[in-house]
């Protein structure tokens, strides 16, 4: 048995017929960008998570700048983001010459919602929240704390597509709700994909005006734009891919939940979910003391695993310039020499999963 991390393929198989008689429609259509399959795409993606509108874009990372561009925030302000975020995000803060503040995150990797208030100053204008490896985050607290201080809330929904808490879907309780279709994400492309979600129909209009060189009518260019499109074929696979993301993350749900049930070893910590939060399980996050041991005895047992995100953003060499030292955010450096995600996605057979069980409680006995 050898069992990777992650594998896409299985995804694929199990739904080709139908990605290739769509995938060969789109081909032989003859119209690629801006067309029907995304106008389709825009309307049941907002539909699915109960947002008014959605605008698909070119990228995850594309999806956070421009957010930022259009609500105003650049040179000088302040974004708020937890220290453990995925690097993008706060590329996407500091496209604009924003500077990102960190907030380490609680037990659930997510923002520690009782730490924000001490971070925010005169030049906070956003809250950024990662509803981090597919769990929501603490969502109504979040926005309490933004309105009373008069604060932009985006969510960065890269992770959790599908995810609610209190039973409201993520990406709908801020202002925008970002998401990439990464192909690994819980909705995938096959290629590059993002979009926003806002239940605010001038800031919709923004968008759709902006990943068009700031064109509405063609050749007539209102504001300097940019090109971030989706394209049509990846527009095409997403409508399938939507049909089936509820099955799909609830068979990741029933992987995680074998896993939380039997995984059995005193080295090793199982994450925790948060009260009235779901997760979709983008990742399956451990952690252990000697986590490079243990992901070496992985290895050695012929199971893959990946380290979400061994560098935190502020000790990064990209950011080396915000002059932050090794100590300034002690929990999220413990969680980045810790953390360690188990092999999760969709197709994982059952004796996959009782192997990567097995392996795991035999690991310093
Ligand atoms: C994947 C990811 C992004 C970036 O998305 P891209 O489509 O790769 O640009 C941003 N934020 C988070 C949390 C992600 O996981």
């Amino acid at each position: 048995m050898n069992i990777q991390a992650n594998r896409l393929d299985r995804g694929f198989s199990r739904y080709q017929q139908e990605f290739e008689e769509a995938a060969l429609k789109a081909l032989r259509s003859g119209w690629y960008i801006l067309g029907n399959e995304l106008n389709e795409f825009e309307k049941e993606f907002a539909n699915y998570t109960g947002a008014k509108h959605c605008v698909g874009l070119a990228s995850g990372l594309d999806a956070l700048w421009i957010t930022f561009r259009l609500l105003g925030i650049g040179e000088g302000d302040e974004v708020i983001v937890q220290a453990n975020a995925y690097i993008a995000c706060v590329m996407g803060i500091t496209m604009n010459g924003a500077i990102p503040i960190f907030v380490e995150p609680d037990k659930y990797f997510n923002l520690d919602v009782s730490k924000i208030e001490m971070a925010i100053t005169v030049k906070t204008k956003a809250i950024l929240v990662v509803h981090l490896y597919g769990q929501a985050s603490n969502m109504p607290e979040i926005i309490r704390i933004a309105k009373k201080h008069n604060l932009y809330v985006v969510e960065d929904c890269a992770q959790s597509h599908g995810a609610h808490f209190n039973g409201q879907m993520t990406g709908t309780f801020g202002d925008v709700g970002c998401f990439s279709f990464y192909p690994s994400k819980n909705l995938g492309a096959f290629g590059d994909a993002g979009a926003i979600v806002t239940n605010n129909e001038s800031l919709a209009n923004e968008f759709l005006v902006y990943r068009n060189y700031g064109s509405e009518k063609r050749y007539y260019n209102k504001v300097v734009g940019t090109n971030s499109r989706l394209d049509e074929l990846q527009a095409s696979m997403l409508r399938i891919r939507l049909k089936y993301l509820n099955e799909l993350n609830d068979e990741r749900k029933r992987i995680c939940e074998y896993y939380l049930s039997h995984i059995s070893n005193s080295l090793i910590k199982l994450p925790d979910i948060a009260m009235n939060a779901e997760s979709v399980w983008h990742q399956f996050v451990v952690m252990t003391e000697e986590r490079d041991r243990f992901k070496k005895y992985l290895e050695s047992s012929n199971v893959g695993s990946i380290i979400h995100y061994p560098i935190p953003p502020h000790l990064s060499e990209a950011y080396a310039g915000l002059g932050y030292k090794k100590g300034a955010f002690p929990i999220t450096e413990k969680y980045a020499d810790k953390v360690l995600s188990l092999p999760l996605y969709n197709g994982m057979m059952e004796e996959e999963i009782r192997y990567v069980v097995l392996m795991v409680n035999e690991y310093g006995k």
